[in-house]
């Protein structure tokens, strides 16, 4: 078994940025700026954002961390996605989610200009990604995508099982990995809660994708041998013997899949840190699509 280290492959990948940074700057090119609107104080929320923020800094971005209570209103936080749409300065920006359930997700999706729409979440840019014209990929499933294309994994003509359809994961990665591309050409399975039989496909996928939000669901019995194994989840088990009272647990019960598949993402280190990667690669090629 290898592992596919997304801790590594998006040092590489933020390396990469940081000189072509470095460039614009001699170049007297305008830095590129993202903007992180955090709602709320849930832990995981505010572990995603720092660390987005942190990335930025790392390669030499610009960041600004917009901070709203809890409580704040739609209408509050539809009049900043508006006020980001016009500044200049930002270049791009995201909404962390998920938000207070008073707040409409999508409403505020949709408020938020395509061309600034970094998370690749605004439906112009998931029909564009249909359409495989440029845009901003979802930053998850780019970061698969690119983990997959970095580690030299192959995916053509392979039977592909992703267990989970949200709108940010499983049905944009199901896209992609359909298309004619490489990575890509996947004959793709997409489950949820009502697939019958999801052993069956399971042990029937060379590669398996993981984005269900439940610890340890994806155990070795159902895991064809040597078969790549995407673990997209983290959820954070309680847990008294740790200082912190918690661990991040994926959805795959890594011990024992390890022993039976080829290739395997840790939980932290795996899937996360390239879903940060993509959204620094969004960021940069928010001046392109500007022709900045
Ligand atoms: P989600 O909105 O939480 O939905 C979960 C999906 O899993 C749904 O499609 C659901 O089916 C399916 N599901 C639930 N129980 C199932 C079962 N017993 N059998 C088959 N399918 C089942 O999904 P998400 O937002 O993609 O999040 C999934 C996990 O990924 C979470 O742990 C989240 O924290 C993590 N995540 C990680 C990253 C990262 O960067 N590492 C990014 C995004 C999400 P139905 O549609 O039928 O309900």
């Amino acid at each position: 078994m290898q592992l596919l280290d997304g801790k590594k492959t998006s040092k590489e990948i933020k390396l990469e940025l940081a000189k072509a940074v470095k460039l614009r700057k001699e170049s007297g090119k305008k830095i590129p700026h993202l903007a992180a609107v955090l709602v709320g104080s849930d832990g995981g929320s505010m572990t995603y954002v720092n660390a987005k923020v942190k990335a930025c800094e790392e390669i030499g971005f610009e960041s600004t961390l917009i901070k709203y209570d809890e409580s704040v209103s739609e209408e509050i936080l539809l009049s900043k996605v508006k006020s980001l749409n016009e500044d200049k300065s930002i270049d791009g920006f995201i909404v962390q989610l998920p938000l207070p359930k008073h707040i409409d997700e999508l409403k505020i999706t949709q408020a938020i200009d395509p061309k600034k729409d970094v998370d690749g979440f605004h439906p112009v840019n998931l029909g564009n990604m249909i359409l495989n014209i440029p845009c901003f990929l979802p930053a998850t499933p780019a970061g698969i995508m690119e983990l997959l294309k970095r580690n030299n994994i192959e995916t053509k003509g392979k039977n592909c099982l992703i267990i989970g359809r949200s709108n940010i994961v499983g049905q944009p990665l199901s896209i992609l990995l359909a298309q004619n591309t490489n990575p890509g050409n996947c004959t793709v399975t997409l489950a949820h809660s009502h697939t019958k039989n999801l052993k069956d496909l399971a042990l029937n996928a060379d590669i398996l994708i993981a984005a269900i939000g439940r610890p340890k669901f994806v155990t070795s019995d159902m895991v064809k041998e040597g078969a790549v194994v995407i673990d997209v989840g983290t959820t954070r088990v309680i847990d008294d013997s740790r200082e912190r009272g918690w661990y991040l647990s994926g959805d795959v019960d890594f011990n024992s899949v390890a022993e039976k598949c080829s290739f395997i993402t840790p939980v932290p280190g795996g899937v996360g840190p390239m879903t940060i990667a993509s959204l620094m690669i969004n960021t940069l090629k928010a001046m392109d699509l500007k022709g900045k």
